[in-house]
């Protein structure tokens, strides 16, 4: 029922780190990804962009977008009174994008929950141009992300704290997660600053490089199986059903990407391999923010943090 799948976790796993903080979270949680509560993604009003995008998607996802629906918006356009769109475009089937003039009427466009209730669909805001991720290293184990969060010093918005896992095989085949030293902090932003502090500890922040997306149900790149809505395609011999029920020897394997004769979630898969440096290079093009330098930095209260996470959860379409 209600249990999430990690509550399954084998109690004799021996994962039992001295909790030496005084962190009164038990480990699980202790791990978890931490999420500023209530925090919705804006553009800021500063942008230099010239164009604010919003997703449209029906709220049932799966559900297409067809000649009437495209009527209907127009209609609930007019009838609403938006202001400031540009255009509208099909993004593919499932999803349309309204482009705006303005930071503040794209803001205002996705609260406008009369609108989208009435043609049952939802908007978003793509993060790609409201948030950046920076990688801290060396970060004690002992902090949990929630502490991690506590601690951080920053010019900028902090909305997500997460640290690595390691995934590690036990003995009897069970499978467990340890903690690294590195933390992924994702900033409401589009610019990184170059440090960060911790308790006073500076930590520079490295770019973060996130992994190819590859749907283990259909094999595509691009997406997770989560959203897939195509047939499953099996990773051994392409044929649409699950791995599991293969009956082909993986040695035949054939990829469903390249054709190549490997398992299609492999590594040395070259169209693997040339998404992998894709995104290395679209990661490099993160800009660092020349205004976050060690002088500049703000001293660090409880006041600030609480300042912080009020901004972020404010209703208003306005983030400072
Ligand atoms: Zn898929
Ligand atoms: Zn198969
Ligand atoms: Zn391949």
């Amino acid at each position: 029922m209600g249990g999430s799948k990690k509550r399954k976790k084998d109690p004799h796993d021996g994962e039992s780190p001295v909790d030496t903080s005084s962190d009164t979270e038990d480990n699980m949680e202790k791990y978890q990804v931490f999420k500023v509560s209530g925090y919705s993604r804006k553009y800021p009003e500063n942008s230099p962009k010239s164009e604010f995008i919003v997703f449209l998607a029906h709220k049932d996802e799966k559900q297409l977008f067809t000649d009437k629906d495209r009527l209907a918006i127009s209609h609930s356009i007019r009838k609403h009174c938006i202001n400031g769109i540009l255009h509208l475009k099909p993004i593919n089937k499932y999803k349309i994008g309204i482009t705006f003039d303005l930071s503040n009427n794209a803001n205002v466009f996705i609260q406008n929950k009369k609108f989208m209730d009435e043609l049952g669909l939802k908007a978003s805001i793509p993060a790609i141009d409201t948030e950046v991720t920076g990688v801290l290293n060396s970060v004690p184990i002992d902090l949990s992300n929630k502490r991690i969060f506590s601690l951080i010093g920053s010019s900028r918005n902090v909305i997500q704290v997460r640290r690595f896992m390691r995934r590690v095989r036990n003995e009897g085949g069970s499978v467990s997660y340890q903690p690294t030293q590195t933390v992924a902090v994702t900033f409401a932003s589009t610019e990184l600053p170059q440090y960060v502090y911790l308790d006073s500890w500076r930590h520079e922040v490295s770019v973060y490089v996130p992994p190819v997306k590859q749907c283990l149900h259909c094999l595509k790149f691009g997406h997770i199986a989560k959203y897939c809505k195509n047939a499953e395609v099996c990773s051994v011999c392409t044929q649409n059903h699950n791995f599991k029920n293969c009956t082909e020897d993986p040695k035949n394997a054939k990829c469903n990407n390249c054709g190549g004769n490997h398992i299609a979630i492999s590594n040395t898969c070259p169209q693997k391999k040339l998404k992998i440096e894709e995104n290395k290079i679209r990661s490099k093009a993160t800009k660092f923010s020349d205004l976050f330098n060690e002088n500049s930095f703000p001293q660090l209260t409880m006041r600030n943090i609480e300042t912080q996470v009020q901004n972020l959860t404010k209703s208003e379409p306005r983030l400072r």
